[in-house]
């Protein structure tokens, strides 16, 4: 570990708990930044370049004032219960620590469509009453109930199209961006929206939510109470945040394969529902707005991919296409 971190992390456990916990924040706080500069790099820079970024700098600093005050009003109580936690309860304070992430990680899971996406974008029902019946049709004879389909004005951030499940038990919605009635035929909407709904009947987010719950115990209890044992708490934190990043690292390409497999999944279900033909030609022209490899690097896609590239995608869904031809 760097010299003069080490020294700053001594340094910090000599003092008061106020200045342990400012610490912890300031380490937060730092990262949160440096992130969102690399996102400022690539939204300015080459995203920019090829046209994809159409985000204003008003709007970019925007969002990050709104993100920065976000994440003070999260770390700020969960980093001070979980000095608490491990201040009282000593090592066993670690599994107290671990079920605040979890249940933090639940919370946002569950609220975001209510009340933090809407500080961001503006939500609204979709105003073809024609297509909102057939799609609602369509995912009552795939008994599958959607609660609710919103269009976003995704235009302002990025040209680039996307469709998405978010939400969990009551709040769950289907979300499209508005970019994509720009390239979409009625009948690809209606195949964008069933592989949707397909994630929704085969209950991907609960299940990627209870894995990571898994994930995120092991890695908070198990590397607490067995690691950093006799640690001062903010070392011990400041030590498990800052190496989660490696950790996640080494866990991505599971986590990648495993949601290649749900979109296979939820491909699979607008198949069987007849959609097939309409979901391929709506992934073409999509790859074509978003700029997307048709077959990307081996290494590099086992890694990172948490979508299958195009080809891949085509291989599957002609694969379970009953007479395909092609
Ligand atoms: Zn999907």
């Amino acid at each position: 570990m760097d010299v003069a971190l080490l020294s700053l992390l001594v340094f910090i456990s000599l003092g008061s708990v106020g200045q342990n916990f400012l610490f912890l924040i300031a380490i937060i706080l730092i990262r949160a930044g440096a992130h969102r500069l690399l996102n400022a790099r690539q939204q300015f820079g080459p995203e920019k370049e090829y046209g994809r970024s159409v985000i204003t700098l008003n709007l970019f600093l925007k969002d990050t004032f709104t993100q920065g005050v976000l994440l003070l009003l999260v770390a700020l109580p969960l980093t001070y219960f979980s000095m608490i936690s491990l201040t009282s309860f000593g090592h066993e304070g670690w599994a107290l620590v671990a079920a605040l992430w979890i249940g933090f990680t639940f919370l946002h899971t569950r609220f975001y469509p209510t009340v933090i996406a809407p500080l961001f974008n503006q939500f609204s029902p979709l105003d073809d009453n024609q297509l909102q019946v057939e799609i609602s049709q369509r995912a009552e004879k795939a008994g599958c109930h959607l609660q609710a389909l919103q269009i976003m004005d995704g235009s302002k951030r990025s040209a680039n199209g996307n469709a998405r499940v978010e939400g969990l038990g009551g709040a769950k919605r289907v979300v499209l961006l508005d970019t994509l009635f720009d390239i979409l035929e009625k009948s690809e909407i209606i195949a964008v929206i069933a592989h949707e709904l397909g994630h929704i009947k085969q209950h991907h987010i609960a299940k990627y939510e209870l894995l990571l719950a898994l994930i995120r115990f092991t890695w908070v209890f198990t590397i607490g109470y067995f690691v950093l044992t006799g640690v001062a708490p903010a070392i011990a934190l400041s030590i498990l945040w800052l190496v989660s990043s490696l950790y996640m690292f080494f866990l991505t390409p599971w986590i990648s394969a495993l949601i290649r497999g749900y979109e296979h999944q939820a491909d699979a279900f607008v198949v069987s529902n007849g959609d097939g033909k309409a979901l391929l030609s709506a992934l073409a022209k999509l790859n074509v707005q978003n700029l997307a490899t048709l077959r990307s690097d081996p290494v590099y896609r086992f890694f990172f991919h948490s979508h299958p590239d195009y080809q891949e995608r085509e291989a599957h869904i002609l694969g379970t296409t009953p007479h395909a031809t092609s």
